[in-house]
């Protein structure tokens, strides 16, 4: 079984912070089987390589090798893939950020998810009604938690209310986060099945 390995950046308000991981606790209520560790988010004034969130962040500004706000997730994706301990310890590594994402073609990144490891950007949330940014920051978390353990990143799930069905657009997984809130439901019988034998090798088909 793969750990779960979260971590976020020092920019992070602690709002942030607390609805990671009150959306964790509520995960792990429901796969009580699975790992999930985060001890890379306190690392932030450690310098070292691959420690902590900041230090991700630092180096895919050094080698996209531009400034400005954008960062690209291509290339964090690619830093993480290179961690050395994936390869002595194969995890699912989640990344939130308070820096704003770029991804070439398209107009407005939000995350990427790739195999095993995502990373989210929180910043655009911080533009939303307080209570829509909790319930959306929670359902960023399940979503992609899904993609990693259960469904691969093109399958979405037909059943409303599933954390792993698809809004038409932003203000439509808005509106499916709420409701997620209202009825404390995260994923559909299906989908949970999927998730709770996911994660231990490849993907089941
Ligand atoms: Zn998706
Ligand atoms: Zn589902």
């Amino acid at each position: 079984m793969r750990t779960i390995h979260v971590m976020f950046d020092s920019g992070l308000t602690s709002l942030e912070r607390e609805s990671i991981r009150d959306g964790l606790i509520d995960f792990k209520e429901r796969f009580p089987n699975k790992d999930i560790v985060n001890y890379r988010s306190r690392q932030w004034s450690t310098g070292s390589s691959y420690c902590s969130a900041d230090w991700f962040i630092r180096q895919a500004r050094l080698k996209q090798a531009i400034s400005g706000s954008g960062l690209n997730v291509e290339v964090l994706l690619d830093l993480m893939r290179e961690d050395p301990g994936q390869k002595a310890y194969p995890h699912i590594d989640v990344l939130f950020t308070s820096c704003d994402l770029t991804r070439r073609g398209l107009k407005t990144c939000y995350g990427a998810t790739s195999d095993r490891f995502t990373v989210q950007s929180l910043y655009r949330y911080r533009y939303l009604r307080l209570d829509d940014r909790i319930a959306l920051i929670k359902w960023t978390l399940w979503h992609e938690l899904g993609h990693m353990l259960g469904l691969s990143n093109n399958i979405h799930c037909a059943n409303r209310g599933c954390a792993m069905h698809q809004g038409k657009d932003f203000d439509e997984t808005i509106r499916f986060a709420r409701e997620m809130t209202r009825t404390n439901r995260i994923y559909c019988p299906d989908c949970t099945k999927k998730i709770s034998y996911g994660g231990n090798t490849m993907r089941a088909s």
